[in-house]
C-alpha cells in the first residue's frame, strides 16, 4: 500500500495562518508590526526569486519588509556596514543575508556579523551554539520546518518521535547539522551520514525517520528505506528540460518514485520541504520580535 504523501503547502499555510494572526496580536499590543531585513548581494536569478518570494510571504501575514540590495562588486566592508545598520535600527526584528554571496565575499564571515537576537536564520555561532547546548534561541527554518512535518504526519501521535531510529544524509551547518540536534532534542537516536559513510544504504535502511539532504538528484532509491519508514527529501536539484519528469523541473535527492509505495509517509519535491522554509522564517521574525519587547521591559 503506498505511503501518506505529506502535504508541505497545506502545513506551511497552517503555520502562516498562525503566524498572521499572532502577528496581529503582537502589533496590537506592541505597537508596531514585525519587521524583516533581507539582504541581497549581487543579481544571481535565483537568489532574486527567493528575496521576492520572502518579501511577499512578510507582506501576507503583516510583517513589514525590508528589502535591501548591494551590487555583485560590494566590498566585505560594504556588506559588514549595512549589516551593523539593520542591527541597529529598531524596526528591523529579523536579518537575512542571502546566500550564496557572490566571490571573494565570505558567507560565514559575514553572516557572523548579524545580531544574534535578530539571527532569523539560525546560522550564527552564537545561535548555533545555543543549539547545542539545548538552550533557546533562534534556530534554522529549515530543519524547524522538518520538525514539523513530522510532527503533521497522519496517524502519529505527539512525541513519536521520542526513541525513533532517524537517520540524516547530510552534515552542513545550514541544514545536517541543526537536523540532528532538533531531533535530539525531540530524543530521537540520531545517526548523520555523509560522504564517507560506509555502507550508506545499509544505515538508512534501519531508520524510522530517513531525512536526505545531499544535493544528487534522486540517489536515495528504495534499497535504503525500510518499509513504513517517513521519508523527507530535503533536496532540490535541477534538472535540463530535457531530463525533467515534472514541469517545475525541480526533483529532490530521493528517487519519489521508487519509495512511495514502501513509505509510511513521505515529502514530494517541490511541494514538501520547501514551502515550510519560509513559513518558519515567518515565524521566526515573529519570535524575534517578541524577544526584543520582552528585553525592552525593565525587569
Ligand atoms: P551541502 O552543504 O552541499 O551538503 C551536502 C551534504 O551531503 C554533505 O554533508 C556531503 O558530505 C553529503 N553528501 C554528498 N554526497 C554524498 C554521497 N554520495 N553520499 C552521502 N553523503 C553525501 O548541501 P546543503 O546546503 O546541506 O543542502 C543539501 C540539499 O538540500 C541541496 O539540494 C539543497 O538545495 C537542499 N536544501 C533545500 C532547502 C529547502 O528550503 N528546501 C534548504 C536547504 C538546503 P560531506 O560533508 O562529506 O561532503
Amino acid at each position: 500500500m503506498a505511503g501518506t504523501i505529506i502535504d508541505g503547502k497545506a502545513v506551511a499555510a497552517r503555520v502562516r495562518a498562525r503566524v498572521a494572526d499572532d502577528v496581529r496580536a503582537f502589533a496590537a499590543q506592541a505597537g508596531r508590526a514585525p519587521g524583516l531585513a533581507t539582504v541581497l548581494v549581487g543579481d544571481d536569478p535565483g537568489s532574486a526569486v527567493y528575496v521576492g518570494a520572502k518579501q511577499r510571504a512578510c507582506a501576507e501575514v503583516g510583517i513589514v519588509p525590508f528589502d535591501r540590495r548591494l551590487p555583485a562588486d560590494a566590498a566585505h566592508e560594504q556588506v559588514a556596514e549595512l549589516l551593523h545598520e539593520l542591527n541597529a535600527e529598531d524596526a528591523v526584528d529579523g536579518v537575512l543575508l542571502q546566500l550564496p554571496l557572490p566571490a571573494p565575499l565570505e558567507g560565514p564571515a559575514l553572516t557572523g556579523l548579524i545580531d544574534p537576537a535578530k539571527d532569523v536564520d539560525g546560522l550564527t555561532p552564537v545561535n548555533a551554539g545555543l543549539l547545542a547546548l539545548g538552550r533557546p534561541g533562534l534556530r534554522p527554518c529549515t530543519p524547524l520546518g522538518v520538525i514539523e512535518l513530522l510532527a503533521s504526519v497522519p496517524g502519529r501521535e505527539a512525541g513519536w518521535l521520542e526513541g525513533a531510529e532517524a537517520v540524516v544524509i547530510g552534515r552542513s551547518n545550514l541544514f545536517g547539522k541543526p537536523m540532528a540536534q532538533l531531533l535530539l532534542a525531540a530524543n530521537a537516536t540520531v545517526t548523520v551520514c555523509h560522504s564517507r559513510t560506509r555502507d550508506l544504504a545499509g544505515v538508512c535502511a534501519r531508520a524510522d525517520v530517513l531525512i536526505a539532504a545531499i544535493g544528487r538528484p534522486r540517489m536515495v532509491g528504495a534499497g535504503f528505506v525500510k518499509p513504513g519508514a517517513v521519508v523527507i527529501d530535503v533536496g532540490v536539484n535541477r534538472l535540463t528540460p530535457e531530463q525533467a519528469a515534472n514541469k517545475s523541473g525541480l526533483v529532490g535527492d530521493v528517487d519519489f518514485d521508487a519509495l512511495a509505495p514502501l513509505a509510511g509517509a513521505i515529502t514530494p519535491v517541490p511541494g514538501g520541504v520547501g514551502p515550510m522554509t519560509i513559513a518558519l522564517l515567518l515565524r521566526n521574525t515573529l519570535d524575534a520580535a517578541r524577544a526584543r519587547a520582552r528585553a525592552e521591559v525593565p525587569a
